[in-house]
């Protein structure tokens, strides 16, 4: 994940004239930047792609397809639609400009090339990109936990549905709830209950790097593991289980905290099954091992009757 101290910000230069990258390289020399180039519009909107620079620097008149059409088709593109595009052109055309900020240009730098503007702007820009950047992560990412929320952990689950279909792998879903934590906030306060919650999770994003933990909500948690066959998943689930139940307080000595498990998996929700239907039968798992005494793993079965595997203790 991008940090703002060990991010070097990419600019990609999109240009068909030598000279211009030439130009370019040499005014931006004393950046804190990577610079990259393209010569042609393909190449430049590949490279898009692949570094997902911060910032592009798109000329107008490339080849067959000019800047306004690259703009259009990394605008169109969720994977390049966010990086920010700077238009490099000769001529001073309001027409041009406004066409240029109306399709979602961020700037417009004229040509011959002024060289403390042209760094400026593109300070500028990496900027403005790094706040962008970091808000949209933020929008992501639980507060107190650190976790992925809620709102990231329904895209990303809906998007490994996908990628599991299409390469026939196995997608299996965790579903966790900390047992009697209404309990635990009463008696030991909601400090305690806040340390507990992040010692928990800390543990959940513990697991391989692939894996992703994320705060369903309250003092609920939900881990998707990608190719993962559910009866890893239960394996998995079971080791969270007894290292939660294994951790010791500090501030209480003696207590216990515990949590339940529903393990699900994309093939036992069946061929039209969606990530919602994992969640649905992860939480029946879920409930079943509440209403068993807590403290236990349980999984749900192909759309059939729940089977617990573990018991607690
Ligand atoms: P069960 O074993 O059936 O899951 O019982 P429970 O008490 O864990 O479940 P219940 O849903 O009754 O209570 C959940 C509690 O979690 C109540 C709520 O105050 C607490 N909680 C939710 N979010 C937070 C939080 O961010 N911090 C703290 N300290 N407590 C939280
Ligand atoms: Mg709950
Ligand atoms: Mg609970």
């Amino acid at each position: 994940m991008n940090n703002d101290h060990t991010h070097i910000p990419r600019v990609l230069v999109i240009d068909d004239s030598e000279l211009v990258h030439r130009l370019l390289k040499v005014r931006l020399q004393a950046e804190r930047l990577e610079l990259f180039g393209a010569l042609n519009s393909k190449d430049g909107m590949e490279m898009a792609k692949t570094l997902n620079p911060d910032v592009i620097l798109l000329d107008i008149d490339i080849d067959e397809l000019n800047g306004f059409d690259v703009i259009q088709k990394l605008k169109e593109d969720t994977e390049t639609q966010g990086i920010a595009v700077i238009f490099i052109s000769a001529s001073g055309d309001t027409a041009q400009k406004v066409r240029a900020l109306d399709l979602g240009a961020i700037d417009f730098i004229g040509k011959p090339f002024e060289a403390v503007e042209l760094q400026a702007r593109v300070r500028s820009a990496i900027r403005t990109q790094g706040l962008v950047r970091m808000l949209a992560k933020r929008a992501q990412v639980d507060g107190l936990t650190g976790l992925w929320n809620h709102t990231y952990f329904d895209l990303r689950l809906a998007a490994e549905c996908s990628e599991a279909r299409r390469h026939t792998r196995p997608l299996a879903l965790i579903m966790a709830d900390i047992d009697q934590f209404k309990m635990v906030n009463d008696q030991f306060g909601h400090l305690f209950g806040d340390r507990v919650l992040e010692r928990f999770s800390a543990i959940f994003s513990g697991g391989r790097a692939s894996d992703i933990a994320c705060r369903f909500g309250g003092e609920e948690f939900s881990i998707i593991l990608p190719n993962t066959p559910i009866r890893e998943a239960t394996d998995v689930a079971e080791r969270y289980r007894v290292l939660l139940q294994n951790q010791t307080w500090a501030e209480h000595p003696g207590v216990v905290v515990t949590a339940s498990f529903g393990v699900s998996d994309l093939a036992s929700v069946g061929d039209t099954g969606k990530g919602s239907d994992m969640v649905s039968a992860a939480d029946a798992a879920l409930y079943q091992a509440k209403s068993a005494g807590r403290n236990r793993v349980v999984v749900a079965e192909a759309r059939s009757a729940n089977v617990r595997v573990d018991s607690g203790r």
